[in-house]
């Protein structure tokens, strides 16, 4: 319980002891998620805007705890990072969605969110090089999604790592822009082939006029350095309309499709129950 603040008592937070608990305790079953088969990709649809068609699918990790059911990445991811975990889940996930990819009956891109941590590994490119070869999966089809808090660690080694994986033919698109310190900085040193504008803004788009002149700003930027931009969040008809209106490339967002199961499982069903 709390101690009374003047009864010379040390003031004590058992809510910060036990969210220390609950990380520590979540980090020890994390170490055992990949072999238990508790962790799973779903993969979400990203559009060309002009002519509506799919350009591709984002790799999003989902992870079933055994009693705590779904747990958010957004929770665990930086749990991975803390623990020294997510070389490993990185790892997993590559090969997972390469695989995935190379079932496809199609050439549409994988994309794949890489960690910070993942990304500085002098090894980085040399794992790539080799789930690609393992999997099979043609370089061009993968895209790896990088955010700029994930390069300020040691910017010159993320830059050495990312020209390494470029050469391999292997596009690199910057995440969440827009969220981070110094994302025009980063963008000028950094060799990008897409651009993804942070979801915020158009979530705010509808009721803020300054969230709308962002994207704006932010879609001619990308045109200047003729960089396509894809914008996150399109949540509703109103958000595609903005963008196309404004000329965006590609869009990703619930209005589109949702995180879901493997297309090729969709394929092989689908296959099924048409005989
Ligand atoms: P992110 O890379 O920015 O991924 C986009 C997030 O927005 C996903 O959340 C997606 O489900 C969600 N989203 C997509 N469309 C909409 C929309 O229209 N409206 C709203 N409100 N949200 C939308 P998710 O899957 O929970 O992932 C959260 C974050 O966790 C990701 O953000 C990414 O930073 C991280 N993450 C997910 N999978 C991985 C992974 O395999 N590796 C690493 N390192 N990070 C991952
Ligand atoms: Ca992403
Ligand atoms: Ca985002
Ligand atoms: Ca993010």
């Amino acid at each position: 319980a709390k101690g009374q603040i003047g009864e010379n008592v040390c003031f004590y937070e058992p809510s910060m002891d036990e969210s220390a608990r609950a990380r520590r305790k979540l980090a020890s079953d994390l170490r055992q998620a990949i072999e238990r088969n508790e962790l799973e990709l779903l993969y979400q649809p990203q559009c060309f805007i002009e002519g509506g068609k799919l350009s591709g699918y984002e790799a999003l990790l989902r992870w079933h705890h055994p009693t705590r059911g779904l747990v958010s990445p957004v929770e665990f991811i930086p749990i991975a990072e803390e623990a020294g975990l997510i070389l490993p889940i990185g790892e997993w996930v590559l090969r997972q969605a390469c695989l995935e990819a190379r079932r496809w009956d199609n050439d549409l891109r994988i994309a794949v969110n890489l960690s910070g941590i993942q990304l500085v590994q002098p090894d980085i490119a040399q794992t790539v090089t080799r789930v690609l070869l393992e999997t099979g999966l043609t370089p061009r089809r993968l895209e790896l999604e990088i955010t700029e808090t994930s390069i300020i660690s040691d910017k010159a080694r993320a830059l050495h790592n990312l020209r390494q994986i470029k050469a391999l033919g292997v596009a690199i698109a910057m995440d969440d822009f827009g969220t981070g310190y110094s994302s025009l900085d980063t963008l000028q040193s950094f060799p990008f082939d897409k651009i993804k504008i942070d979801k915020s803004f158009l979530l705010q788009s509808d009721s803020n006029a300054q969230a709308q002149a962002i994207i704006r700003a932010v879609l001619g930027l990308g045109q200047s350095l003729q960089i396509p931009v894809l914008a996150e969040g399109v949540e509703t008809a109103g958000h595609l309309d903005l963008l196309v209106s404004e000329g965006c490339h590609e869009a990703q967002g619930y209005f589109l499709g949702r995180p879901g199961h493997a297309p090729s499982r969709l394929l092989a069903e689908s296959s099924l129950s048409t005989g």
